[in-house]
C-alpha cells in the first residue's frame, strides 16, 4: 500500500495528452491508488473507462451541485445503481453556495444531495463530497440523513463547523493547497489524525495556483501535516493508509 489521491480529475482534458506519464509520476512519488470523481455523465462514463485501463485507477460518479437539475440527478442516481460494482465512491456530490446563491436553488440543491445519500446508504458506497462555502451546512444534511462513510473533500469550513462532523467519523480529504491556505493550516491543526485522508483534486487546488496539478503532488499535502502536527511524515503516512480502508474497504489493500 501507498499513500491514495482520494480526489483527482484524471478526466479533465487537461490530462489528455500525457495521462501514462501523469500516472506514473504518481507511482514514483509512492502512490499507490487514484480516486477519479467526476462532475457529469461524460466524467463518470471516462472515469469507469481509465479505471479499466489502469489498476491504479478506481472510479466514482456524481453530480457537481452547481447542476440544479433533479432529472440529470435522477440519471446519474441510475447510472450509479447500474454501476455500483464498479464504482470506488458517489463523487463528486454535495452543496455549493459560493456559486449558487438563491434560495429556491439551493433548496433543490439540498434536495439532490440529500438523494445522493440515501443512495450512499443504499449501495453502501462512499459518498466524495464537495461543499465551498457550505461546510456548516453539508455537514447538516450529511448529518439529518445519517450518512455512514463519508468522504469531506477540501472542507473550507471552520474547525467548529468540521467538529461534529469528527465526531460522525467522517474523513477530510487535504489537497497540496495546503501550503497556501491558512484556513486548511488551522483546520489540520486541530482535526485529529485518524480522520484525515490525501487529495489532490488535480488539476486544480495545487501547491501554486496557476499550475496544473497532479496526483504526484499528495505528497506535498503528507509533509504538510507532518509538519503542523510536529510528526513524521511516515506516521502521517500510516495514519492515511488505514483511514482509506477504514473508508474505502478492502478496495485498496
Ligand atoms: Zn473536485
Amino acid at each position: 500500500m501507498g499513500i491514495a489521491d482520494t480526489h483527482a480529475h484524471l478526466c479533465d482534458p487537461a490530462f489528455d495528452p500525457d495521462l501514462d506519464q501523469v500516472l506514473e509520476r504518481a507511482k514514483a512519488a509512492g502512490l499507490s491508488a487514484v480516486i477519479a470523481v467526476g462532475e457529469n455523465m461524460k466524467d463518470a462514463e471516462k472515469n469507469l473507462a481509465l479505471a479499466a485501463l489502469y489498476p491504479m485507477v478506481h472510479a466514482a460518479a456524481g453530480l457537481y451541485p452547481t447542476y440544479i437539475d433533479l432529472g440529470l440527478a435522477g440519471k446519474m442516481r441510475d447510472f450509479i445503481r447500474s454501476n455500483k460494482e464498479k464504482l470506488a465512491a458517489i463523487g463528486e456530490v454535495g452543496l455549493d453556495y459560493w456559486i449558487v446563491k438563491e434560495e429556491t436553488e439551493r433548496e433543490i440543491q439540498r434536495e439532490i444531495f440529500r438523494s445522493f445519500i440515501d443512495l450512499s446508504l443504499e449501495l453502501n458506497l462512499p459518498l466524495n463530497v464537495h461543499s465551498r462555502s457550505a461546510g456548516r451546512h453539508a455537514v447538516d444534511v450529511l448529518l439529518e440523513r445519517a450518512a455512514r462513510k463519508v468522504q469531506l473533500h477540501a472542507f473550507d469550513g471552520k474547525v467548529l463547523a468540521a467538529q461534529p462532523a469528527v465526531e460522525a467519523g467522517f474523513f477530510f480529504s487535504i489537497p497540496a493547497s495546503i501550503v497556501r491556505s491558512e484556513q486548511k493550516q488551522k483546520l489540520v491543526k486541530k482535526l485529529p489524525l485518524s480522520c484525515l485522508l490525501i487529495e489532490t483534486d488535480s488539476p486544480v487546488l495545487g501547491p501554486a495556483s496557476r499550475e496544473r496539478n497532479e496526483p504526484a503532488n499528495a505528497v506535498i499535502a503528507v509533509k504538510a501535516i507532518a509538519e503542523l502536527k510536529g510528526i513524521h511524515e511516515a506516521e502521517v503516512m500510516e495514519a492515511v493508509e488505514e483511514n482509506v480502508r477504514r473508508l474505502y474497504g478492502t478496495l485498496f489493500s
